[in-house]
């Protein structure tokens, strides 16, 4: 069994691009094309925003790389216009040499390492760990063997929404009514795109509150 923390690969995007993008397309609709200068488009797009014309947001996506919980995917994966792609508990054997023979869990980051809660947490992983790989060596199947996952198991996720897209999922998900583990990932990302493209996404609030020191690893995917 492997201990891991959460990361985030965000494909490589070019913010200031999407803004502008975002704006040729909207001007369509006006066709004021013509009024295009270094920065109109942030007046435009503040105003799309503030009056609810957000169809426009469409045009442009992000796509992420997660290495998460399933717990976690499993909440992300309700969000219906955004797209998927899923490590599959009924392809992956994690008892094979291609993933070590091993399970890798997501650390909690809401259970303190070294308290008595992280320890019962702790023998249960390695428990659910040890039958997976008892029953793996008699011949059960993945979608047998995959009964026993918990929602701590490691997996990794592809998803791509756009920018109108991230905006709601952004909004709902980095908030405090929301799991942990969503937050450990989606503020840091809500940040960096807060910092890349503010005319988008200031206006959205998070948990201030979430420990920093608990946010994931975000990392540049290179084309
Ligand atoms: C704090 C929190 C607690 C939650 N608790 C639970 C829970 O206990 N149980 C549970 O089952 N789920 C729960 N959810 C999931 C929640 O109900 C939504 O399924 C999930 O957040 C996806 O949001 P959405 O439907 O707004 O967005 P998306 O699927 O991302 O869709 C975006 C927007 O498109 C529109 N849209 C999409 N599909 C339709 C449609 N069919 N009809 C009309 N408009 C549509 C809506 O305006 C929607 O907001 C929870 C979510 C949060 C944030």
């Amino acid at each position: 069994m492997e201990l891991i923390d959460p990361v985030i690969y965000v494909e490589k995007y070019d913010g200031l691009k999407i803004m502008k993008r975002l704006e040729r397309a909207c001007r369509t609709c006006y066709r004021s094309e013509g009024t295009i200068t270094d920065d109109s488009y942030k007046k435009l797009i503040k105003n799309c925003i503030a009056r609810g014309h957000e169809s426009v947001l469409e045009h442009e996506k992000i796509t992420i790389r997660c290495i998460c919980d399933i717990g976690f995917y499993k909440d992300l994966t309700r969000h219906r216009l955004a797209s998927f792609s899923n490590e599959s508990t009924r392809y992956c054997n994690y008892g094979k040499d291609k993933f070590d023979n091993e399970i890798k869990i997501i650390k909690p980051c809401h259970i303190d390492e070294g308290s008595e809660l992280y320890n019962i947490w702790y023998h249960a992983m390695e428990a659910m760990e040890k039958a997976y790989l008892e029953m793996s060596e008699k011949g059960a199947t993945v979608d047998q063997l995959r009964m026993l996952l918990p929602h701590s198991t490691a997996a990794e996720i592809t998803m791509s929404a756009n920018i109108r897209e991230w905006r709601h999922i952004l909004r709902l998900r980095c908030s405090k009514m929301t799991h942990p583990s969503i937050r450990q990932s989606l503020i840091p990302l809500l940040l960096k795109f807060k910092e890349d493209m503010p005319e988008l996404f200031d206006d959205i609030s998070y948990d201030e509150d979430f420990p920093k020191d608990k946010y994931s690893k975000l990392l540049t995917l290179e084309d």
